[in-house]
């Protein structure tokens, strides 16, 4: 086995579905408002990125970043997801940013991004320069592959949170597509553990940024994102009569993926052992890596 694939097959073992929540949206609710309240939430998500996805987090510099997203699916859903990064080892043979782990998830779901939260403590040795009070997403890789994700649109906002002193930075798109969000101003707090001092501090910012969004772009861009995924299960629903066979065919699928609780507001179940070797196939798809996994 060469080093890789033995590299590679350690990653199978501690790899972890991350946790998964979703929430059934109030029909009356417009995209305004649900946008809104995915800004709203980052606090939240930046907290639970936090508590529940770093245990996952693999580094062998104990450099941990997790994060979080509010994602809106259709059939009035949103999904809030985690992710964690995992280098067990220097060298980028095995490495997984915690932003992939998202991207990876939003397209799963095929949902639309409307928040990417980034929770992690600045490294100074990270091309990083000292004033900065928040870790962003890596220019080399996250931030591209962000900017060319199918489930990110102008309105998506990518947020930076310190876990330490909860100083949080929203990056309009625009910005993140320029690189030149630095000089934009952060939500300074004493630390992730005062929601109402936060909510305070942001909420201004939040409504500016609002004022910011294009919802027409938004309304847009759900509604292309609702024709595909219809066209989708047609070709599904096709294959499915052509070939007499399900399962494997729907490998990634939203079904196969999503947990079987469905209560509305209520934590859903992390993802049952069966759906690893989804993640874990098509996370090396998206990596483009061979990765042969064994036992499943
Ligand atoms: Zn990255």
């Amino acid at each position: 086995m060469s080093e890789r694939s033995s590299i590679e097959q350690g990653m199978l073992r501690v790899l972890k579905a991350p946790p998964h929540y979703e929430f059934e949206l109030d029909s009356s609710a417009t995209l305004t408002e649900i946008y809104r309240q995915a800004m709203l939430d980052t606090y939240d998500v930046a907290r639970q990125a936090w508590n529940e996805a770093l245990p996952m987090a693999v580094s062998h510099r104990d450099c941990f970043v997790v994060a979080g997203a509010s994602l809106f699916g259709s059939s009035s859903k949103m999904y809030r997801v985690f992710g964690y990064n995992l280098k067990p080892e220097p060298g980028d043979t095995a490495n997984i940013h915690a932003e992939e782990l998202i991207l990876y998830q939003a397209e799963t779901l095929d949902a639309t991004t409307l928040s990417l939260v980034v929770v992690g403590v600045p490294q100074p040795d990270n091309s990083i320069t000292d004033h900065d009070l928040v870790l962003s997403p890596c220019s080399y890789r996250c931030t591209p592959k962000i900017i060319a994700d199918a489930s990110v649109g102008q309105f998506t906002m990518t947020v930076g949170v310190n876990p330490r002193t909860g100083a949080t930075q929203f990056i309009p798109h625009s910005r993140l597509i320029t690189r030149e969000w630095q000089d934009i101003p952060c939500i300074e707090v004493d630390s992730l553990n005062n929601r109402a001092e936060w909510l305070e501090k942001a909420l201004p910012i939040i409504d500016m940024l609002m004022q910011q969004l294009d919802i027409a772009e938004l309304e847009s861009f759900v509604e292309e994102k609702r024709r595909l995924q219809v066209a989708n299960i047609a070709r599904q629903l096709a294959q499915i009569n052509h070939s007499g066979t399900s399962g494997y065919e729907f490998l990634g699928s939203p079904s196969a993926f999503a947990p079987t609780d469905e209560s509305s507001y209520t934590p859903t179940a992390v993802p049952q052992r069966s759906s690893y070797p989804l993640i874990l196939m098509g996370l090396a798809h998206r990596l483009d890596k061979a990765v042969d996994i064994p036992g499943f």
